[in-house]
């Protein structure tokens, strides 16, 4: 008995004229995160791409890491038989009898994608339904709330049969829309906030930053942590790692103190850009969301925002702190985000920040700062790893 899976793709049938490279793309992806497990063959048809694991391997093992590449809506074990009725009918009892065994309603549903089959869709449907009643005595057909559909596709060289499909991980192929730098700190939102870019199809690089010795080797480390549980649905990353106690010092001993938080994240991201065009990146991205701590009031971000000249993206801007913690816990970094440690943005804090600044006052307290050497000397500083090859 041959069993394989069929992974359906999602907005990329859209995409016209650009889909055979949104394809390869997709494709190219399965391979990278399939890394290191047993031989399998794949082939794309009509916006399905199979997989057929080679000797027998239990497909769980691919569908684990399959449910995290983007490009793919959902994901189907299904059982393959040759194209011939008798053969069909033989076959699906076994195949589903686990499934079968325990539901008490079902239906049938047919694809008929090889119209020169002898048989049409309904007739397929109405002969597989026959067959089921037949094989399970306890088994009753409900077409309006079945515990299970089950499904009989007849494609181009075989015919597959298959019951209940698992959720794939959405969006668009990684690297089919430009690339970004993400902002990525130690904490619960900025993973999420590159999940949610990467699920888009950007391409991620991570820019973090710290402070020695404000900030210790274990910080960085659970940094890189999560840039390594990211890469499982990106692929491989780059991480740029971003040497900044000499720049917070200089902040702090040149600035007003409520000012030096604002200031400090103006710097950061002039920094990130500075970082994001040398690698090609379009937009930088990060974990704000508005009125979280006082450095993201919307007057806050007013004045961040202008540091950088491209783009910056928050995708979690509007979503409450549960919700954002609801999707690091199902992309699987809030375990990893909240053990203890310390942030580059919380050495020096203020005692009272401004939550309403004025443009004009942060750059006129800035002003005793020489922000193109601190740029300069922080790229310098820089030390780039490759995670997730
Ligand atoms: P997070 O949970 O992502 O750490 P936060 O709520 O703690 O966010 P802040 O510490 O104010 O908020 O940081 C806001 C954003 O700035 C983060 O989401 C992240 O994108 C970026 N950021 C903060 N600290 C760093 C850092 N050390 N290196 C790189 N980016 C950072
Ligand atoms: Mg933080």
């Amino acid at each position: 008995m041959r069993e394989m899976i069929l992974l359906k793709q999602g907005e990329i049938v859209l995409k016209g004229m650009n889909r055979r490279a949104f394809e390869q793309k997709l494709e190219d992806n399965i391979k990278k995160a399939l890394v290191g497990l047993p031989a399998y063959r794949m082939r794309s048809c009509q916006s399905t791409v199979y997989i057929e694991p080679e000797d027998g391997t239990d497909c769980s093992l691919y569908i684990d890491r399959l449910k995290k590449v983007f490009g793919i809506v959902n994901i189907v074990r299904a059982g393959a038989a040759p194209k011939d009725m008798e053969a069909l009918l033989d076959f699906a009892p076994t195949y589903l009898e686990n499934t079968l065994m325990q539901a008490k309603t079902f239906k049938v549903e047919t694809k008929r994608a090889d119209k020169k089959f002898p048989y049409n869709s309904p007739q397929i449907s109405a002969m597989m339904g026959g067959k089921l009643l037949e094989s399970f005595h306890h088994l009753r057909v409900d077409v309006d709330n079945p515990d299970v559909v089950v499904r009989v596709e007849i494609r181009e060289k075989e015919s597959f049969v298959h019951a209940g499909r698992i959720q794939g991980a959405g969006g668009m192929p990684v690297g089919t829309n430009g690339k970004a730098l993400l902002l990525l700190s130690g904490g619960i939102d900025s993973p999420v906030a590159g999940h949610m870019t990467a699920r888009r199809g950007v391409e991620i690089e991570a820019i973090h930053f710290f402070s020695y010795p404000y900030t210790s080797e274990a910080a960085k480390e659970k940094v890189l942590s999560l840039a390594k549980i990211l890469t499982e649905y990106t692929g491989p990353m780059k991480v740029h790692l971003i040497p900044f106690t000499k720049q917070q010092l200089q902040i702090r001993d040149n600035c007003p103190e409520e000012h030096f938080t604002l200031i400090m994240r103006r710097i950061m991201m002039k920094i990130a850009t500075e970082v994001a065009k040398r690698n090609h990146c379009h937009a930088l991205v990060t974990g704000e969301s508005i009125g979280q701590v006082a450095s993201q009031t919307m007057w806050a971000l007013g004045v961040t925002d202008p540091a950088a000249d491209i783009p910056v993206f928050r995708p979690v801007i509007g979503m409450d702190k549960e919700e954002i913690i609801t999707r690091a816990r199902r992309i699987g970094t809030f375990e990893t985000s909240v053990l203890p440690y310390e942030d580059c943005c919380t050495v020096f804090t203020p005692k009272h920040p401004t939550t309403r600044p004025k443009l004009f006052n942060i750059l006129h307290s800035e002003e005793k700062l020489d922000v193109e050497t601190m740029v300069r000397e922080a790229v310098e500083g820089m030390d780039t790893v490759i995670l997730g090859k």
